[in-house]
């Protein structure tokens, strides 16, 4: 975190505003983000003579819990699209404090306006 600042403070205010657009061209489509956890879960279903009593568990199921936490419970999700947009979302956070950092150095050198 510290060497971010410092690797920051280096750049003069057109590098750090030419950084800061490049980033904003890079969050790109934000419509397909999701922010929480995806959980996979086995079961064992307690029926004599399923292949689960022999080792071999049913799932995993996928649930997912949305954050912050929304209404209901965890819900049963399709896997691939949702890790697609917990990708998403985790690339659009990481970009947004990218800019936050660029712009904190802006306020600190009194040039954010
Ligand atoms: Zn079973």
């Amino acid at each position: 975190m510290e060497s971010h600042k410092n690797n920051l403070s280096v750049l003069s205010r057109r590098e750090l505003l030419s950084r800061r657009r490049a980033a904003a061209a890079r969050l790109g489509d934000v419509e397909q983000v999701l922010s929480g956890a995806l959980t996979g879960q086995v079961r064992r279903c307690g029926k004599p003579g399923c292949r689960c009593a022999d080792g071999e568990p049913h799932g995993p199921y996928f649930y997912f819990s949305p954050r912050p936490a929304g209404r209901g419970r965890a819900r049963y999700a399709l896997a691939g699209v949702v890790r697609r947009y917990l990708r998403r979302g985790e690339q659009a956070e990481a970009v947004l404090a990218e800019i936050s950092a660029i712009n904190a150095e802006l306020l600190a050198r009194r040039e954010l306006g």
